[in-house]
């Protein structure tokens, strides 16, 4: 299936588009329904609280993108501000309160926190059972040995697209370039759970085009723009591109790259998330769906679609 980027400078390739805005919007209408079915059969309004702390400019977009979506999917959409100012304690005794309080599901500090507030100490505070983020240890945990968790959205959204297009992963060679704990590690979790032989690569990795040359999946999470190049990816290969980094246009404004070089990838691999458009709206709807595996488990009602 041939496929044009969303910069238009590419067309008629080999390589398929993964569309992640449009398996996103379909993931969002599966969680509105999901969401109005245990409100009919079981009066449970799954709930979503963002505490927001400071002014970021990029926090406060996708706060906002999160707090509309949350509430277009019939769920309970809450966002809590504090300043700048606000101190650790202050920030803890709210993480407490909502972790006490039944009608949240879930809750989700949005990082960056400000400097002087250690976010460990923070994602440690939040009741794991509604840490939709899948930060909290106990979560990284059991998803590293198996076990149930609530699973980070980013690299949740990415093995759903991976699993759309290619179905069974078994035996594939993965190779996840990044190792943050955000990204890079729950990903390879992920793609081990699915019976993948999974490298991890980072800033040390020695030859690392001749290690991306053996990946069937190629997941980059770096925040390099354009750094993986066509001549680095194997023949037909799943290229999944995390990245999100903004760089200068000839007119003084900026777009938005990937961690791939696109551009040349496109033409050697057999499928590949453009940036914008591909993971990046993944993110939230996998938020969402998060937050109502929490609301599920919470209330102890099987989670619609699972069953
Ligand atoms: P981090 O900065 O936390 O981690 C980057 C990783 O890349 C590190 O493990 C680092 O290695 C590795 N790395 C850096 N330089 C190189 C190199 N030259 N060669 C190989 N590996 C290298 O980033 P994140 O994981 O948080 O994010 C990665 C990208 O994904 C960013 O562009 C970010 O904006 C984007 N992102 C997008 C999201 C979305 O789509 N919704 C969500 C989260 C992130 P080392 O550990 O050795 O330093």
């Amino acid at each position: 299936m041939g496929g044009t980027a969303e910069s238009g400078s590419v067309e008629n390739t080999g390589a398929e588009i993964i569309d992640g805005r449009a398996f996103a919007a379909g993931l969002r209408e599966k969680v509105a329904a999901h969401v109005a079915a245990l409100k009919a059969e079981h009066g449970l309004t799954p709930g979503l609280t963002v505490v927001l702390v400071g002014e970021d400019p990029a926090s406060q977009v996708y706060v906002r993108n999160k707090e509309r979506q949350t509430a277009e999917a019939g769920m309970n959409s809450d966002l809590i501000r504090l300043p700048e100012t606000a101190s650790q304690d202050e920030v803890l005794d709210v993480v407490g309160r909502l972790n006490a309080d039944p009608a949240v599901h879930g809750i989700l500090v949005q990082l960056p926190l400000p400097d002087g507030i250690d976010e460990n100490a923070v994602i440690a505070a939040i009741d794991p059972a509604k840490d939709v983020d899948g930060f909290h240890v106990i979560n990284t945990g059991r998803l590293t040995i198996g076990q149930q968790a609530l699973v980070p959205c980013t690299p949740l959204g990415c093995l759903m697209l991976l699993k759309d297009r290619l179905g069974e992963l078994s035996g594939l060679d993965a190779l996840v370039v990044g190792r943050s704990n955000i990204v890079g590690k729950p990903m390879a979790s992920l793609l081990l759970h699915e019976s993948c032989t999974v490298t991890i690569a980072h800033s040390r990795t020695k030859d690392l085009p001749e290690v991306c040359r053996r990946a069937d999946i190629l997941i980059a999470a770096v925040g390099r723009p354009q750094m993986i190049k066509g001549d680095w990816i194997k023949p037909g290969a799943t290229v999944i591109d995390v990245g999100i980094n903004r760089i200068p246009k000839d007119d003084g404004k900026t777009r938005l790259v990937g961690d791939v070089d696109f551009d040349g990838a496109v033409k050697v691999a057999g499928a590949i998330t453009p940036v914008p458009g591909g993971v990046g709206p993944m993110t939230i709807a996998v938020l969402l769906k998060n937050t109502v595996t929490a609301a599920c488990r919470q209330a102890g009602v099987p989670e619609p679609g699972t069953q």
